[in-house]
């Protein structure tokens, strides 16, 4: 049986930023590291977008950045700005071959296929492999976006359009995201916050191939990179062992509301990183409680109405604008909490705080 100090299970997003983070740090010096990854090969398989609130380690993976975004749900149009804080989207290409390369260097660190061989249970664990509950009644971000590249130069590559409600509904929440990285390329994304009971959601080529030629009127166009999955909007099983935490989504890190994960894995990393000589006592790291609270009561509210949340979505963005992106993105104070608050729709609300 192999014998190591720290295992990761996982070497996805939160098991590669966490190694890479200590492994930055020098806090593998003197420990040893297993990864437990599954795949054969990293390639492209997803692109992390969010607001930058917070510095990280991978600005050299972003593949852009923009300043103004659009929400357009069926009563109006919405252009807003975000020089503060820019929407960063990273290549995960470019984010697994850095830190592979990276952690290739150290000696201490070993990549594994299978945990079957190593001892665990004299070791520390860090896990990202979700125990998810399995309850019909659980709302998921699901979504397919794909890259198009166009003939024309057709995109005006410096406003992203964050969510587009002019599409069918069918009784669910249903959006178009577009990130366009080039005047003639542009990741394009059907997404959809439902249970995932109903497959009729799921023609996902046919929905974007209307959108592209119908409300994009778009004609001649190559499509160059698909991607596809679904973010729980539940939190993941506790885990109750004392030699492990769990990380990334398995760990909690997902803004319900949202689905923004990716900024919360790399505060879990430092977090992690900053306590790592006595991990076994530190408190769990976790989203606020005030955002748990909220966003309970705004899941209820997509649950109960999904027919009112293009206008909620849009209404939201009648706050200060840095004050949303700050409360989206779990850094907003009590004041901006309540400016925002007090935006939505008083009765809808008040009656999913107190319905069980
Ligand atoms: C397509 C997609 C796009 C997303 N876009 C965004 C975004 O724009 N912004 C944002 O904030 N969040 C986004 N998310 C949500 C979240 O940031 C990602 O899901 C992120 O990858 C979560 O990191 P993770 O490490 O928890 O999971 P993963 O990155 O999925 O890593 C888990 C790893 O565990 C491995 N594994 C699976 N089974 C086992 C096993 N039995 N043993 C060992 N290893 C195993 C997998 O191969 C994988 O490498 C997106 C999610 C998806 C699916």
């Amino acid at each position: 049986m192999r014998e190591f100090d720290y295992i990761i299970i996982g070497g996805g997003c939160a098991g590669l930023s966490l190694a890479y983070e200590l492994d930055l740090h020098k806090k593998l010096e003197n420990k040893t590291l297993a990864i437990i990854e599954p795949r054969d090969e990293y390639k492209k398989d997803k692109t992390w977008s969010f607001w930058k609130v917070i510095n990280h380690n991978f600005d050299d993976c972003v593949k852009k950045s923009w300043k103004n975004f659009s929400i357009n749900s069926p009563k109006e149009t919405k252009h807003l700005q975000c020089d503060n804080f820019p929407y960063q989207s990273i290549d995960s290409g470019l984010f697994y071959k850095k830190i592979i390369n990276k952690l290739k260097e150290n000696q201490n660190i070993s990549f594994l296929k299978n945990i079957k061989d190593i001892n665990q249970s004299n070791c520390f664990i860090f896990n990202s492999v979700p125990a998810l509950d399995t309850n019909k009644n659980n709302l998921w971000q699901h979504f397919c976006g794909v890259e198009i590249k166009t003939k024309e130069n057709i995109f005006d590559d410096t406003i992203i359009n964050l969510m587009d409600f002019d599409c069918e509904q069918r009784n669910s929440i249903h959006f178009f995201y577009t990130l366009p990285f080039e005047k003639n390329r542009a990741l394009i994304e059907t997404t959809w916050l439902s249970k995932m009971t109903d497959n009729s959601l799921n023609d996902y080529d046919d929905q974007i191939k209307n959108y592209i030629e119908q409300n994009l009127k778009i004609k001649n166009y190559e499509i160059v990179y698909k991607e596809e999955g679904a973010i729980p909007l539940f939190y993941p099983l506790k885990n109750n062992e004392k030699n492990k935490i769990n990380i990334g989504t398995a760990g909690g890190m997902t803004r319900l509301s949202t689905g923004y994960t990716f900024l919360n894995i790399q505060e879990h990393s430092k977090y992690i990183r900053m306590n790592i000589e006595n991990i076994e006592n530190t408190k769990n790291f976790e989203i606020q409680k005030k955002y748990k609270f909220l966003d309970e009561i705004f899941l209820k509210v997509m649950e109960k109405h999904p027919e009112k949340m293009p206008d909620i979505f849009s209404t939201m963005f009648n706050a200060s604008t840095k004050s949303i992106l700050k409360f989206l993105s779990n850094k907003s104070n009590i004041f901006e909490d309540f400016s925002i608050i007090l935006k939505m729709p008083k009765l809808v609300f008040i009656k999913a705080l107190f319905d069980k």
